[in-house]
């Protein structure tokens, strides 16, 4: 599994915001994809509508997940192809090894996917002694200067083209050159050679079909298609939720994906992929083995208040809009995933207490629902792990953040539901707030448990004159 720093987070985070190079690129991504995505829903023959649609399939899909996944195995394996069902990321990368191992393969091509990344299956291949080639321009920028993505669908936007031109000419000996076309030039030189003498080609699965037995990849390079059909052998994992039931829902979503993805109404090139090649198609690989992967999914299918994450099509828009991840970037998350889904789905996979920063995290403003192409709900979700964080539970193995905490907000709420005891609690509080430093009016500093409300602003005093007694007397100098 991919190195997990979710501990790191504030840390990182801190660190991500005195970054100068990383700010701008941020603002420019969201700037470019967050409206650009809300226009693409409204410019749907059906209107942003369609993502309610596009829920229901999904929810009808995860909650058929065994008899999707079983026709859709079924129908690859009668077409020629090979399904493994990896209960672990353990179990997914020790296939591909055997795999490697039976067809002597030295060199492998991949294409961009996130679910591989997850496994940490580069680093099993290359410790085995073999060399995987990332094809995905993006993918290869960070493999080269020996990184994990910083985003779903863009995992260079970090990185500024005089990073790049400066990474390229150390690592591939070229002339130093930011300019875009002559990088793009120099990757795709280097990569056809890959694509040559890879021996095994590696892709993720955006939305697989059940009816047809089919995965489908998009991407926009063309890189997918030749890794997925120069090599004598393709492998290709999903995560198990990413099956659909028939070709119409696949349609619906892929019409989304697009949208939420990159604001396209379609991937410039989109790979339908049912089996091996043969007598009909000439092109495919000898072999294609498609890896179905649990890797804690089906525990996440079995709690009622967290399968709907299972919905997600990894399109990224939440990122996109995101005010958190606009500002943090992905590598502060310390995961595969990171913006909102990152921050509802880790948690879930590597454990709630520990990667329980990312949760807390999030401003719950709802920017990435309304964005989501399949309009998922990630705040009651992200609030759902709070309050799993503040009480415990011991189903998912978590222990309560702070008794304090709990505590406090439990006086907070027998306070407010008495309202004699609350005036009476912010007379006290206007009086007692007088000891606290001030900055123009407003408290600079608290002190103990309190003081990470002042840590990085200051916070209004209470009101000499509560709102309540404002509010009468501005009614009686009306009447
Ligand atoms: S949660 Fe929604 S917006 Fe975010 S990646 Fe998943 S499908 Fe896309």
């Amino acid at each position: 599994m991919t190195e997990i720093t979710t501990e790191k987070y504030i840390e990182s985070a801190s660190q991500a915001l005195k970054d100068q190079t990383l700010q701008s690129a941020l603002a420019n991504v969201q700037g470019r994809l967050g409206p650009g995505t809300a226009a693409a829903y409204r410019n749907l023959a059906e209107g942003p509508d369609l993502r309610l649609k596009a829920h229901e399939i999904r929810e009808h899909a995860v909650n058929n997940l065994d008899i999707l996944l079983e026709t859709l195995a079924g129908n690859i394996r009668s077409n020629g192809g090979k399904v493994f069902f990896a209960r672990t990321a353990r179990n997914a990368v020790d296939y591909c090894l055997d795999l490697a191992k039976t067809f002597k393969v030295s060199q492998a091509v991949k294409g961009k996917s996130m679910v591989t990344e997850e496994i940490g299956l580069n680093p099993a291949m290359e410790a085995a002694g073999m060399e995987v080639n990332e094809t995905d321009l993006g993918e290869y920028i960070i493999q080269l200067a020996g990184e994990h993505p910083s985003h779903i669908i863009a995992p260079a936007i970090h990185k500024t083209r005089q990073q790049v031109g400066k990474l390229f000419s150390e690592k591939l000996d070229i002339p130093y050159t930011e300019n875009p076309p002559e990088l793009t030039h120099a990757a795709r030189k280097a990569l056809r050679e890959k694509f040559l003498s890879a021996d095994m080609g590696i892709s993720g699965c955006n939305l697989a079909c059940a009816e047809t037995g089919h995965i489908t990849l998009v991407s926009n390079e063309g890189n997918i298609r030749m890794s997925t059909t120069l090599p004598r052998v393709h492998v290709a994992v999903m995560g198990m939720e990413r099956v659909v039931a028939n070709l119409e829902d696949h349609e619906i979503l892929f019409r989304l994906l697009s949208r939420g993805a990159a604001a396209q109404k379609l991937g410039g090139c989109v790979t339908y992929i049912g089996g091996p090649g043969g007598p009909e198609f000439p092109d495919g690989p000898e072999e294609f083995h498609l890896i179905i992967l649990d890797n804690g999914r089906s525990r996440i299918l079995a709690d009622p208040e967290f399968r709907e994450i299972l919905c997600c099509i990894r399109c990224s828009a939440c990122l996109n809009a995101c005010p958190v991840y606009g500002k943090i970037g992905g590598h502060a998350y310390g995961s595969t995933y990171c913006g909102p889904i990152g921050a509802v789905l880790t948690p879930l996979m590597v454990g709630i207490n520990r990667a329980k920063d990312l949760c807390l995290g999030e401003s719950l403003c709802g920017a990435c629902q309304q964005a989501c192409s399949v309009n998922i709900d990630l705040p009651r979700m992200l609030r759902e792990l709070r309050a799993r964080l503040a009480d415990g539970d011991p189903d998912w193995d978590v222990t309560p953040v702070s008794r304090t905490e709990k505590g406090v907000y439990r006086a907070w709420a027998f306070l407010v539901n008495h309202p004699g005891l609350y005036r009476l609690f912010l007379k006290l509080g206007a009086l007692g707030q007088k000891i606290f430093p001030k900055n123009k009016e407003m408290i600079s500093s608290m002190p103990g448990p309190a003081k990470g409300w002042t840590q990085t602003r200051d916070i209004p005093p209470i009101a000499k004159t509560p709102f309540r007694d404002q509010w009468k007397k501005l009614n009686s100098n009306k009447r």
